[in-house]
């Protein structure tokens, strides 16, 4: 491969090979028999590796060592729990730069982005360390004397986590460092789209693990696609599924899980919206639109979709957008000067091409067309133009989540029509109103408001930081993972009531006398 980005390099330092297997308890990898499972790079389109995926066998040798080393991590102390997390951030922090360019290079996000990512592991564990000594439960007052009661929180046991190829490595981060300080221990399936980064973190942590003489079987590692991931959700043994992937997906997951009453926390596809006002700062609302539109080439969760702008000032931002737009860099996203970098696959090009016919289909207006971009440097196939298209709230294209950069500018008269536009869409994860009235402001973020997990004012609707709960409502899955109290999630509670009296009294004056 032509390596002149230094990936070989960044690899090595890993401790990565190309042709790794897939399945692993910490420090031990499987051979598990199994085919490999290639990941090329959208950047050069050129093979980065083959990972072998995890047989049904291995996969049965994982979950009975999770199931063991359990029974040892559960009775850690969960502040010992959290220093292991602590010199988990720090191994982060070493390989920030090969981790961020592994994950630029396979998944095709800018190298920025790929370094933020490594930055959000990194503020994830710091938060865990601190969360390792506040997992609190209330104390109640009994109505029996000589009673007292009290709750408190302990581990569940094994957590599947199924990521998205989007935030190959930060969503596992996300739910991974807050579930070992909970005393649960956790088994990975990245996305098949980009599995080396997930080894890398593999890597990355299984020696602090064993460091601490711990068993293996806290982080393990399962590698495929789909099928993969059905053996853990219909696994009893795993009692909490933390899902992250489109709603096609989670509808799935959830019945699944949900057959078996076991636990599922989703966090599925957004279809996130900005409303820009006639009192809005529009220098702002034109750089938080263009970010969020055009950011990771459209392929966050969180990335701004659709445009809600009051009719007075639509024609200023619409050629203000397309003005931003015409001096938009495209290419590869490990040279900083490029803007916007691929998409992750040609499937993934050609449902942003589907996406283009049909908006033009119900009767959209092309402000910035799009398009696929040919010859050097675009060789992937995976490279396409950012577009903005004139378009209506009820049309079923703009009601569907196109993962691409694809922008719909919507007309609105009042702001009670605004918001109803706004929450006129199945999904319910990121929001955004851009004013600078704060009667405006406030009706958005009331209860008659915005109806999705994230609302934001004067900030656009994609990224998020990692202290608050992250997540959404509807079609988005309901789950909450990151910051806040989300790590009541990875715990069970137990109410407790312990009597010191010398007599049995009932709850609720009960009389029962023989
Ligand atoms: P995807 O749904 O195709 O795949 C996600 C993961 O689910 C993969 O690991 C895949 O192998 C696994 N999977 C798919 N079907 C499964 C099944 N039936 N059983 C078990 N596992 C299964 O999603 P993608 O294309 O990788 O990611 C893009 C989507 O993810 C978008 O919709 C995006 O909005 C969403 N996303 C949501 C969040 C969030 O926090 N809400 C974050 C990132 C991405």
């Amino acid at each position: 491969m032509n390596d002149s980005f230094g990936i070989l390099q960044s690899l090595k330092r890993i401790g990565v090979d190309p042709q790794n297997p897939g399945t692993s308890t910490g420090s031990v990898w499987m051979d598990s028999g199994e085919s490999h499972l290639p990941s090329y790079s959208p950047a050069d389109g050129q093979l980065i590796g083959k990972v072998q995926q995890t047989s049904a066998e291995t996969y049965e040798q994982v979950i009975t060592q999770a199931q063991m080393a359990f029974e040892t991590w559960r009775t850690i102390p969960a502040p010992q729990r959290g220093e292991v997390v602590r010199e988990i951030g720090n191994a982060l922090r070493e390989v920030k730069a090969d981790l961020g360019k592994l994950v630029s290079y396979e998944m095709g996000k800018s190298y920025q982005e790929g370094l933020g990512e490594v930055q959000e592991m990194i503020d994830i564990c710091d938060f865990a360390v601190g969360l390792s000594r506040q997992l609190y439960g209330l104390t109640m007052h009994s109505e029996r004397p000589g009673h007292r009661m009290y709750e408190q929180w302990h581990p569940l046991g094994i957590v599947g986590i199924i990521s998205a190829f989007n935030f190959p490595v930060a969503v596992w981060s996300w739910n991974a460092a807050i579930a070992w300080v909970c005393g649960d221990v956790c088994v990975w399936k990245p996305s098949e789209k980009a599995p080396l980064s997930g080894i890398a973190c593999q890597k990355i942590v299984s020696g602090i693990f064993a460091k601490h003489g711990m068993p293996e079987g806290i982080s393990n590692l399962i590698v495929g696609d789909y099928k993969v991931g059905e053996w853990m959700t219909q696994d009893t043994r795993v009692p909490l599924i933390s899902a992250t992937g489109s709603t096609r997906m989670g509808k799935i997951v959830g019945k699944t899980v949900a057959e078996r009453l076991g636990r599922s926390l989703l966090e599925l596809g957004g279809n996130n919206a900005i409303i820009i006002t006639e009192n809005a700062d529009l220098d702002m609302a034109i750089r938080g639109a263009l970010f969020g539109a055009v950011g990771t080439a459209g392929q966050r969760c969180t990335t701004t979709r659709r445009l809600i702008i009051q009719e007075n000032v639509y024609e200023e931002v619409k050629s203000r957008l397309a003005s931003a737009y015409s001096k938009l860099v495209i290419g590869n996203p490990l040279d900083e000067k490029n803007h916007v970098g691929p998409l992750i696959d040609q499937d993934s090009v050609k449902n942003y091409l589907r996406a283009i016919e049909k908006v033009k289909a119900e009767g959209g207006k092309a402000v910035v067309e799009g398009g696929v971009l040919e010859g050097p440097g675009f060789e992937s196939g995976c490279y396409v133009k950012p577009a903005i298209y004139e378009a209506e709230n009820h049309f079923e294209i703009v009601q569907h989540e196109t993962f691409a950069p694809i922008l719909y500018l919507i007309k609105y008269k009042t702001l009670p029509e605004a918001i109803a536009l706004h929450n006129g869409v199945p999904q319910g994860l990121s929001s955004a109103i851009m004013t600078t009235n704060i009667r405006e402001a406030e009706a958005f973020l009331s209860a008659a408001g915005s109806d999705c997990g994230i609302a934001n004012v004067n900030i656009g609707t994609s990224g998020a930081e990692i202290g608050g709960a992250f997540g959404g409502e509807k079609e988005t899955g309901g789950g909450r993972e990151s910051g806040s109290d989300s790590w009541k999630a990875y715990m069970r509670r137990q109410t407790n009531t312990i009597n010191y009296s010398t007599s049995l009294p009932l709850a609720q004056g009960i009389k029962f006398d023989i």
